[in-house]
């Protein structure tokens, strides 16, 4: 571990560091980035940058991945192919992971161990360069070198406890509703065109939450309002946090097979209804895993009594808006997935007590999809049926719930 650690130690720039914390964000400059490989399947990356900035260097294992942490970087438009390809380093990604840092992360084909890791910062031009040495290792010296160094200047903030009881409201209190733009930063969603989910996801979230905020008797509060990386167990956290009433996840996956097309809407089953809402489930949870999200240290022991009593009051009402939702949207747009209303293993809808749902606005892999989904008119119209979704559950469930409690 010593290595490692060694390694970890940021740079943080001394000095003139005051004035350049105010200053531009460091640009990548993509022409002079790369991958290369060397003797004996020892690979470098290469990390051209306009400024130096701190940064630091990890490795995880499950999947193996490369992790570079960086000072915000402007990416501009470059593309992961800009860095070459190389022998032993798969998929390359990089964007933002929370607000004023951003990540880099490789995922590696073969057990390679850093090496050696500097960014030298010329005198004069200012431009920095990381240069990153891997070199070939075995299975087992890699895994007891992985992990994240903590530290909270660069982690993910921690989520909120999810123990604390909620209190009844009264009949009057609007309806919190935490609206959930799907991925974000580092990683990008669906992408086709040059468009990618993130994006579409986060401008449909913000025309929702102005269409509920002018109807009123919502609250709205959204997990992301920038393009920036959020864990899904921290979409679930801030649920809680904001003691939601409604937890509702945008999404406009690729779906090869099946042609699929048109909105659905999911809950949280462990069993999916169908093979394409387990593989969208399980897309997810891994799109959060190759982000670079740390699990060694994961506390799987969430799932107690209290939570499983939790979700056995929750889940009809989530049914039921699931239901409601399928046919308010099909109302407003016109039209719907032939099989609109299914159920998957979503980490992000597992929070026990906040009736929560996905809703697929359309699939990417579909032309007549993601047509609608730039078309304003369309958004506006998709906005709607929400909102009325939405209105229609509250009024039903506040029922159910007189009822119950009598
Ligand atoms: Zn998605």
């Amino acid at each position: 571990m010593s290595r490692v650690l060694a390694i970890v130690a940021a740079l943080f720039l001394s000095g003139a560091g005051w004035a350049q914390e105010f200053s531009a964000l460091a640009r990548l400059d993509a022409e002079k980035s790369s991958l290369q490989s060397g003797w004996r399947g020892a690979v470098t990356l290469e990390v051209s940058l306009s400024q130096g900035v701190p940064w630091r260097v990890f490795h995880l294992d499950g999947p193996r991945r490369l992790v570079v942490d960086f000072r915000e970087v402007d990416w501009g438009a470059a593309q992961p192919e800009d860095f070459g390809s190389v022998e032993g380093v798969g998929t390359v990604r990089f964007g933002g992971y929370r607000p004023g840092w951003s990540r880099m992360v490789l995922d590696l084909e073969a057990p390679l161990s850093l090496d050696s890791a500097e960014m030298e910062v010329p005198e004069g031009t200012g431009a920095a360069t990381l240069r990153i040495s891997l070199t070939p290792t075995t299975a087992e010296d890699f895994a007891a070198n992985a992990g994240a160094p903590h530290d909270p200047r660069w982690d993910l903030p921690q989520p909120e406890d999810v123990g604390q009881a909620r209190e009844d409201k009264p009949d009057w209190a609007p309806t919190v509703v935490v609206i959930d733009p799907g991925h974000g930063g580092i990683d990008p969603g669906a992408e086709r065109d040059g468009t990618q989910e993130k994006e579409l996801m986060l401008s449909f979230a913000r025309e929702l939450r102005d269409t509920l905020r002018r109807a009123g008797g919502f609250e709205v509060f959204m997990t992301r309002d920038e393009d920036s990386f959020v864990s899904l167990e921290r979409r679930v956290a801030f649920a809680h946090q904001k003691n939601a009433d409604v937890f509702i996840s945008l999404h406009a996956d690729s779906l090869s097979q099946g042609h699929a097309h048109g909105a659905a809407v999911y809950t949280l089953s462990a069993e999916a209804t169908d093979a394409a809402s387990a593989l969208l489930a399980e897309r997810h949870d891994r799109a959060d895993i190759l982000s670079g999200v740390d699990l060694s240290g994961a506390d799987d022991e969430v799932t107690d009594v209290l939570l499983d009593l939790a979700r056995l009051e929750t889940e009809p009402r989530t049914a039921t808006l699931a239901d409601i939702m399928v046919g308010a949207l099909r109302e407003a747009t016109g039209a719907v997935n032939k099989k609109p209303r299914r159920e998957g293993a979503f980490s992000v809808l597992k929070a026990a007590d906040v009736p929560s749902i996905l809703i697929e606005l359309g699939f990417m892999s579909s032309e007549g999809d993601l047509a609608n989904l730039q078309d304003a008119g369309w958004r506006a119209s998709m906005s709607a049926g929400i909102r009325d979704g939405l209105q229609a559950w509250v009024i039903e469930d506040k029922a159910t719930r007189a009822l119950v409690r009598q």
